[in-house]
């Protein structure tokens, strides 16, 4: 048996077009576009090229968008102060700051000074609350467990009473992705376990999965023998394993692993996520949605 392909790379570009003609008619209606900043402070290459990425897709689906460079030495008050400007801009509904920050600046205060209302990532600490608490009250949930959820929804996957095993419990994708799994509503309301490294039978855990959602950092940690005959396998994991030359650029490029034993995993599973070109699309994509339902919310729509 082969398992069916999800392709981030193919949901990304529905859930855009979708994006792109709200946007279009809401325009229409209102005159008004979303509207993103990203603040990045200093050069780090990873940075630059992310926030590069989310400056690209604002700009093709017509939002307003601001790239706000700062030099690696800003003082932790000007960063402040440049984010409260921006709270006040009612042309800004999604305020992003591009992490790692330089030690010198403190991550949590200047999380926890993004305006909630305008937190597209979900990461200040009233996202998080309203997403424990579910339901009409998730404003902006983070943006890889949103694409998650997107890939399981549009891949077809029944969830309701479903064996759902996440492995992993970070802040960004484990924890967050464990309890919308558990929520009731769709694309959820599942029998959720979470897995790690103090957990003692790893391998019986993933086996029970009907959907198993990895995200450990770890090359080729889930075996195929772990998977479930026909259960949805969720690689969330991107590592880095060597370089190759790239036969279009003719540059080194990485070579990603995902978490799971992908071409052994694939013979089992009903359906499974590549890596690259699952879960990765899927972030960006899910921060432009939620900088549109910023831009619904200030405008009462
Ligand atoms: P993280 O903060 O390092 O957390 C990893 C989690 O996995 C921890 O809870 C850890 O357990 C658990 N874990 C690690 N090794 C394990 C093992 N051998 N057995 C069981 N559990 C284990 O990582 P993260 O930020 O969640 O990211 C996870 C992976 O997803 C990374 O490869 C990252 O690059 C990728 N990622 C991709 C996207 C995307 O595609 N857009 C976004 C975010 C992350 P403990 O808590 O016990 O240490």
């Amino acid at each position: 048996m082969s398992a069916k392909l999800i392709m981030g790379t193919e949901i990304r570009e529905e859930i855009l077009e979708e994006i792109k003609k709200e946007v279009e008619e809401i325009k229409a209606k209102t005159g008004k576009v979303p509207g993103l900043v990203t603040i990045l402070v200093g050069e780090n290459p990873a940075s630059i090229s992310y926030v590069t990425l989310k400056i690209q897709t604002a700009h093709r689906l017509g939002f307003h968008e601001v790239q706000d460079s700062q030099p690696a030495d800003i003082s932790e008050e000007a960063l402040l102060a440049l984010i409260d400007k921006y709270n006040k801009d009612d042309s800004i509904h999604g305020i992003l700051v591009q992490l790692p920050l330089p030690k010198h600046i403190n991550e949590k205060k200047v999380l926890v000074a993004i305006d909630p209302d305008k937190d597209v990532d979900g990461f200040h600490p009233i996202n998080v609350g309203r997403l424990m608490i579910g339901g009409s009250e998730v404003k902006y949930p983070p943006c890889t467990p949103a694409g998650i959820q997107e890939l399981i929804v549009r891949s077809g996957q029944d969830t309701k009473g479903a064996e759902v095993v996440v492995v992993g419990r970070s802040n960004i994708v484990g924890k967050p992705i464990a309890v919308m799994m558990m929520q009731k509503g769709k694309g959820a309301n599942s029998t959720v376990t979470v897995v790690h490294t103090a957990t003692k039978d790893l391998a019986s855990h993933c086996r029970r999965a009907d959907v198993l959602i990895v995200a450990a950092g770890v090359p080729g940690l889930v075996k195929p023998e772990w998977i479930k005959p026909g259960a949805c396998v969720i690689d969330v994991g991107v590592n880095r394993v060597g370089e190759k030359v790239s036969a279009k650029t003719g540059r080194p490029v990485p070579i990603l692993r995902g978490d799971v034993d992908f071409d052994a995993a694939k013979e089992i599973a009903g359906s499974i996520t590549p890596v690259p070109g699952g879960v990765g699309p899927m972030t960006i994509t899910m921060l432009m949605k939620n900088t549109l339902n910023s831009l619904k919310f200030h405008l009462g729509l």
